[in-house]
């Protein structure tokens, strides 16, 4: 397997106390295949993400447990000059806000180049003649002019597909996109996520696909992890998972999100909010705003239950929430 995360425990110190921000996450990506690791805002998933570019910040984060093997190697036992080496050019991250990501005075072709600069000594011109390349492989319309735009001069699509070029330039093994598409209209979020999809098949890389946002993931992911309270409660085949929901949360995420197979239904939102990391509820987290919750919720926390051979569950009554 390309990636895989054992038992990840991030903390952070904070003023009002320890936040536990990831409690035990593990999961596995295979080359060529998508994982989408999905979650509302503080349920941990863009803190798993950067704990696995080890892009996290330290002091106040602190990883206290766990393993991260990338082509076999225990990322946390490296050290960071190796780690360093591996990020970029094996490993390569678009995240959410492509202007502040890119920097504001160079054109998108000096970034785009310097990468095969530095890690393939290739010549400006060279180099250059690749960042048009790549901009027309992302769709760039006119890549051999716009080369020496700056990133302001892009729309926050067009900036995106740059971001997504930068992070393919050196053919990495792994990709971790961090809300890729959060801040564009739909229509340009779905080309966006058609065009991340097309390349992963094309590169045959893993793709980790960080988001909130259940809608956008259903045409590109092979598999779903969802995360709540720094946990993952639901872990199964997209489509399995869009068919029958072993998990409460899962189902009450899937509910409110508008599908055009249940038009006219009503759209239910998941009552009350996520907890604090740092007070986060004894037994089931989800048990505060859960509808199936009982007294064992209260105190049990529950463990990921073999829900079948390729999915998994953290809800005692799994069983009662997928026949339901
Ligand atoms: Fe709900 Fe209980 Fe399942 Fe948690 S364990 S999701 S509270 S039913």
């Amino acid at each position: 397997m390309l990636l895989e995360v054992h038992d990840l425990h991030v903390e952070f110190r904070t003023r009002d106390g320890v936040a536990h921000a990831v409690n035990g996450v593990g999961f596995g990506v295979d080359a060529g295949r998508t994982l989408a690791v999905l979650g509302e805002s503080g349920s941990g998933k863009s803190v798993t993400a950067q704990a696995v570019m080890g892009i996290l910040d330290s002091p106040p984060a602190r990883i206290t447990g766990g393993r991260i093997l990338f082509q076999g190697r225990d990322l946390l036992r490296l050290k960071e000059e190796e780690r360093r080496r591996i990020r970029g050019a094996r490993m390569a991250m678009v995240f959410q806000d492509a202007l502040s990501a890119l920097n504001p005075v160079l054109t998108v072709g000096d970034q785009l180049g310097e990468m095969f600069v530095v890690h393939r000594g290739m010549s400006k011109k060279d180099a250059r003649a690749r960042a048009v390349e790549l901009m027309d492989r992302v769709r760039i319309p006119g890549a051999a002019q716009r080369v020496r735009d700056h990133p302001h001069q892009f729309s926050g699509g067009m900036r995106q597909r740059i971001m997504i070029a930068m992070a393919l330039a050196l053919e990495p093994a792994l990709v971790i996109a961090d809300e890729p598409t959060t801040a564009l209209d739909v229509t340009v979020q779905a080309q966006v996520m058609d065009l991340l999809a097309e390349l992963r098949r094309e590169y045959r890389m893993g793709l980790v696909l960080i988001t909130h946002d259940l809608g956008v993931v259903a045409d590109v992911a092979d598999r779903i992890a969802v995360m709540y309270a720094g946990r993952i409660v639901e872990s199964a085949p997209v489509h399995d998972l869009y068919r029958a929901p072993a998990h409460p949360y899962t189902k009450g995420l899937l509910e409110s999100i508008p599908r055009l197979d249940r038009k006219g239904r009503e759209l239910h939102a998941i009552k009350g909010l996520p907890p604090s990391l740092t007070d986060i509820p004894a037994g089931c987290a989800f048990h505060p705003r859960c509808p199936l919750a009982r007294d064992v919720c209260r105190t049990g926390t529950p463990p990921l239950y073999e829900v079948d051979e390729d999915r998994s569950s953290a809800c005692h009554f799994w069983r009662e929430c997928l026949d339901g």
